[in-house]
């Protein structure tokens, strides 16, 4: 039984090790600041596939790791004991537009090809009931593979079921074995000086979690706002894009206004009581992809971040990958992701 190092105790690092562990190896994960320290410990948690036409690697990458997450998340909760959150409750999106609607007819025969018996994608009339965003066309789009899940709890549920499994989680300690740095958006700074270019940065977002008990409808996706109906009896709301900031974790008026609009955009949400609001900072590598693979020029040492706005939909399908490079010496990791491209 071989040893793995992971630096980083998000939602990453903790798939990694799970995935690892899951392998017969044993595996110490070490953050300075705990689990869900960084982008991982927030509230918003959409789980969603890109739109099924154009098609792309990418796409195909995101749509196996959806496909993972409801046996990835189960095996977690039924180790932990804790839930993650997880449901497959899908995504309402109105169609604003007689283009958008032309694009969605286009878009869900491709679904249909694509997604197989993974999810639907269909084109209908406003649903009953106050759980629905205006759409001018009167028209929407529901999907029924898009899924959610409560970022902090899973990470919390994931660390639960690593240490359940043996594996140790800890601030500081010795770098054993290969060594993985999921280390997020300080990582991808760290990388860019070591390689001496930019692979990456940090967008800040904002999002906020309401007193609003939803549970059990689909997930809303309108004007840029994901509006997130937890299992818990909470709504999650998401979110701003901050590509310059002076405090990653300080929230403000642009918070305020996104509450306001999910207000206007789902009128039983005006007013709802606001339980936390929330700021982190998404790792955003320069491909805007994952960054997967062998630390360049550091034999032993591999990168796994860049999960960027999609981190919790990605994490199943590339701790697979990586684990499958590191300890079966299988390079599946697609080649936008892979690390090799930072050598060029
Ligand atoms: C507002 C907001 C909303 C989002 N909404 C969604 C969403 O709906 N769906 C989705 O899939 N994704 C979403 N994301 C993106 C998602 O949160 C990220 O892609 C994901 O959390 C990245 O995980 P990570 O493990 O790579 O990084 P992080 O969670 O940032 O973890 C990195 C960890 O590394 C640690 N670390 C740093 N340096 C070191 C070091 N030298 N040694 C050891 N540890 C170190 C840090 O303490 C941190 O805990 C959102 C992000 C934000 C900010």
């Amino acid at each position: 039984m071989g040893h793995m190092t992971i630096c980083g105790a998000g939602i990453f690092g903790l798939s990694i090790a799970w995935e690892a562990l899951r392998r017969g190896t044993s595996v110490t994960v070490i953050d300075p600041n705990g689990v869900g320290a960084g982008a991982s410990g927030g509230v918003v948690g959409a789980l969603q596939p890109h739109t099924p036409e154009p098609w792309n690697d990418k796409k195909q990458f995101q749509f196996d790791s959806l496909a993972m997450a409801p046996t990835f998340w189960d095996a977690v909760e039924a180790t932990s004991g804790i839930s993650s959150g997880y449901a497959q409750a899908g995504r309402l999106q109105p169609l604003p537009t007689e283009r958008a609607v032309d694009l969605a007819r286009v878009r869900q025969p491709a679904a249909a090809a694509r997604w197989a018996d993974q999810g639907d994608w269909e084109i209908i009339e406003r649903p009953e009931g106050g759980w629905c965003p205006p759409s001018a066309t009167g028209l929407y789009v529901r999907d029924t593979l898009s899924a959610i899940l409560n970022p902090r709890r899973a990470c919390e549920s994931l660390a639960a079921a690593i240490r359940a499994r043996g594996g140790r989680i800890v601030a500081s300690g010795r770098l054993e074995g290969p060594v993985v740095w999921a280390t997020g958006w300080q990582g991808l700074l760290d990388l860019s000086r070591q390689v001496g270019k930019p692979v990456g940065n940090g967008v800040k977002g904002q999002a906020a979690l309401l007193q609003h008990n939803a549970a059990g409808q689909p997930q809303i996706y309108a004007e840029g706002l994901h509006i997130i109906p937890h299992i818990d009896g909470t709504v999650a709301i998401g979110s701003t894009s901050e590509r310059a900031f002076d405090d990653p974790t300080t929230t403000d008026a642009q918070l305020d206004e996104l509450i306001g609009k999910a207000g206007d955009l789902v009128p039983v949400l005006h007013g709802a009581r606001v339980l936390h609001r929330w700021a982190g900072v998404r790792p955003r590598a320069q491909s805007r992809a994952p960054l997967l693979g062998p630390w360049p020029d550091r034999p032993g040492h591999f990168i796994a971040n860049g999960g960027f706005k999609i981190g919790f939909g990605m994490a199943p399908g590339c701790a697979e990958v990586l684990c499958d490079l590191i300890l079966e010496d299988k390079d599946r990791i697609p080649g936008d992701f892979h690390t090799r491209e930072l050598m060029g």
